[in-house]
């Protein structure tokens, strides 16, 4: 029993460490699921999204949700991200950006109030079309000791190699792949290749377009990118937003100032929402952080 119980309970702590950092493991997740707090209901229904080219209508209707008793984390919470557009979560650290991400995931389950997606509340559909239909790329990659075709192929194993090296063109990392010695061939990780921070965010970015998911979370990282990287970014970000329902967690300014909506929260609240222009003309919570930015990079 003791054997059984060691490798359950490591599983265990990984489990719980892959949903803290929203990492792209989402097809382990299932291999993992060995806590059981998150069940599908009896006969639960595949979620259907109504316009995979456009992706679906996501709604958080007065959500409410701790993690532990008598410690609220978000405060009756409410936002649409209509279908097709992009919505910024901006705030202070520990703000709960992360946390809607993975509410919308279903990492958890909220204690009142409601997700619907498609008008369709996620407590309702299977998990595992759920988390078929929400690509996330996360901050920080788990990259095998495996080729870097494989790397990318693990967002869809099925995948064809023309589909992986397409999601590696749309992702920007073919050109540096196919100057590679062994091209789509190379060995990563510890014992070879080692990427940078930005050529594994790419590699995020392929594996999560080979899941071709009709809504996409973006967890941007934290560690600064120099200005040329960051342009290029931002680029990238409107093209994989094109015909999805798009969340950018985001941790610059810069690299939002083209969502369609941005959400400023504080304290589990959303306090401020608008477009970039709008919230700098309400000379609120958002100009000051944008002002504060600015500053930085002036100094
Ligand atoms: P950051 O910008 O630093 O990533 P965030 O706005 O994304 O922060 P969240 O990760 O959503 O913040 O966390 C919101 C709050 O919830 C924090 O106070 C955090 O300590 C708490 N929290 C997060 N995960 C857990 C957990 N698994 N158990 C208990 N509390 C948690």
């Amino acid at each position: 029993m003791i054997q059984l119980y060691i490798p359950l309970n490591f599983l265990g702590v990984i489990y719980r460490e892959i949903k803290q950092a929203l990492t792209d493991m989402d097809r382990m997740f299932s291999l993992l699921n060995t806590e059981k707090e998150i069940a599908d209901v009896p006969n639960a229904q595949p979620l259907h999204v109504n316009n995979q080219g456009r992706g679906p209508d996501v709604r958080f209707e007065n959500v409410s949700f701790h993690y532990e008793a008598k410690r609220e984390i978000l405060k009756d919470v409410s936002f649409n991200i209509p279908a097709g557009t992009i919505t910024a979560v901006v705030g202070q650290s520990g703000a709960g950006k992360s946390t809607l991400a993975r509410l919308l995931f279903r990492f958890y389950d909220v204690q009142s109030g409601k997700i619907l997606i498609d008008d369709q509340n996620i407590v309702d559909v299977t998990q595992l079309s759920l988390r078929k239909a929400i690509g996330i790329v996360p901050q920080d990659t788990v990259l095998f000791n495996d080729t870097i075709g494989y790397n990318i192929a693990y967002g869809n194993p099925n995948a064809s190699i023309e589909e992986v090296h397409e999601a590696a063109r749309a992702a920007q990392i073919d050109r540096f792949i196919k100057h590679l010695p062994e091209g789509y061939d190379t060995q990563v990780g510890e014992r070879g290749l080692k990427l940078s921070g930005g050529e594994k965010q790419r590699v995020a970015i392929a594996r999560t377009l080979l899941k071709k998911p009709a809504m996409l979370i973006f967890d941007e990282a934290t560690s600064a990118l120099d200005s040329k990287t960051e342009r290029a970014f931002q680029e990238e970000l409107l093209g994989l937003a094109k015909n999805r329902t798009t969340l950018i967690i985001a941790h610059r300014l810069s690299t939002i100032i083209h969502a369609d909506q941005i959400l400023v929260m504080e304290h589990g609240q959303i306090v401020e929402r608008g477009t970039h222009t709008e919230l700098l003309a309400a000379g609120g919570r958002y100009a000051e952080m944008w002002q504060m930015q600015e500053r930085i990079v002036l100094d």
